[in-house]
């Protein structure tokens, strides 16, 4: 048994780094940009109005002035010309405001007649005016890699910027294996249950950009493991999920030594999810994880995410973790890491009763991992712990 920042290092070394395509903006969402993008333009690209009303000089701007409306700036359509002493323009927000003006009075304090303007209100500080580059000039840079949100969508869009190079998404194949499992949907015999694991993964992965698919459930025998291992081919990452103990229908690290699996470890100091397993199969990746359905995910959450990450080339780190204060004394943890399903409210951290590996319930209300590391002493109500959110 190695500890998890070993198995973690392992699956670094497993994960290739995935190679970029070009995507247009409006499909790069939740991708990966593989490269800096650097501003075309300035934004705005020159002195515009933040308000409806006349652009002025400052220094004309006094209670009770009046000035001569000698032309219109609306957005898309500046005032070409020069305004002078005396004179005003009328302009809208996002117009360019017009040269020899240095202020916009909103329209709310000025009353009209014909085409001459009195000030009835007045002006405050503000010039109403988003000075040219204000937002961004050019050259300014969305840095990468990072994972885009709908905001710096919007951002990129705004720099001019059609198409973005990107990670390409890895490609991760699941197999669910045992006689007893039936897809959802289906009619299970007497003695089978629902493979609910395939489907909380592939939830994960496409969380995280993947494309993850769920292959045919691989029945206890090689024949079918095999077939499923071969339709697995191609991508960049396969997953089996169950028969990776030491059972006599554990035919997973059988199977995959027959195809030539290069072996990185079997078997990590943790609860739960001890019976884990990762090599190479050829070009791909293989992780074999275990079956209970609590294992399964938090083994997803604690090396899945993180190598897919580095794949993505967003870097080599654990899950991420912060900290709370226990709610309640723990006893003493035994030589594993043990990952406790727990609640994190208002900074206080409670650890279900019920940690068994297959309770999917008590792991559906769970919004944290409470980390235990190997023999951690018992710990008493108000001591604070790491968790990993969920
Ligand atoms: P195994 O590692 O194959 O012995 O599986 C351990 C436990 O997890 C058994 O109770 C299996 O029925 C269960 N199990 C295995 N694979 C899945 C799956 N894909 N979905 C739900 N339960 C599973
Ligand atoms: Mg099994």
């Amino acid at each position: 048994m190695i500890p998890v920042s070993q198995a973690l290092d392992a699956l670094f070394a497993l994960a290739d780094p995935l190679g970029v395509e070009t995507m247009p903006l409006d499909r790069a969402v939740g991708r990966v940009l593989a490269d800096d993008a650097v501003a075309r333009r300035d934004q705005p690209p020159f002195a515009a109005s933040s308000m409806d009303g006349y652009a002025l000089k400052r220094a004309e701007a006094d209670m009770h002035a009046q000035l001569k409306v000698i032309g219109e700036s609306a957005a898309g359509h500046r005032f070409e010309g020069r305004v002078g002493a005396g004179q005003c323009v009328r302009i809208f927000t996002g117009a360019p405001v017009p040269e020899g003006t240095d202020m916009v009075i909103i329209q709310e304090n000025v009353t009209r007649q014909g085409d001459v303007i009195s000030i009835v209100d007045g002006p405050n500080d503000s010039d109403n005016i988003r000075p040219a580059g204000g937002d961004f000039a050019t050259g300014t840079t969305l840095s990468a890699p990072r994972i885009l949100s709908p905001q710096q969508i919007a951002l990129l869009a705004s720099m001019n910027i059609a198409a973005v190079p990107v990670i390409r998404q890895p490609h991760v194949a699941l197999i669910s294996t045992g006689d007893e499992l039936v897809l959802p949907g289906e009619d299970p015999g007497p003695d089978q249950i629902i493979a609910s694991n395939t489907f909380g993964l592939r939830a994960m992965l496409e969380n995280l950009g993947c494309i993850a698919r769920v292959l045919p459930i691989a029945r206890d025998n090689e024949a079918s493991l095999r077939m499923a291992f071969k339709l697995a081919e191609g991508n960049d990452l396969v997953v089996t999920i169950g028969g990776a103990s030491v059972g006599d229908h554990d035919l997973v690290a059988g199977v995959a030594a027959d195809l030539g699996m290069e072996q990185s470890f079997y078997k990590v100091a943790m609860r739960p999810g001890k019976p884990l397993m990762a090599g190479r199969i050829g070009d791909m990746a293989m992780v074999g994880l275990p079956g209970n359905p609590v294992s399964a995910m938090v083994c997803g959450h604690v090396f899945l995410v993180p190598m897919l990450r580095a794949m993505l080339g967003l870097g080599h780190a654990p899950a991420p973790r912060a900290r709370a204060v226990l709610r309640a004394d723990l006893t003493g943890n035994g030589p594993r890491e043990h990952y406790m399903r727990a609640v994190v409210e208002a900074g206080e951290v409670t650890a279900f009763d019920r940690q068994d590996s297959s309770l999917l319930t008590v792991l559906a209300d769970a919004n944290a991992l409470l980390v235990r590391p190997p023999n951690d002493g018992p710990r008493r109500a108000g001591d604070s712990v790491d968790y990993i959110p969920i």
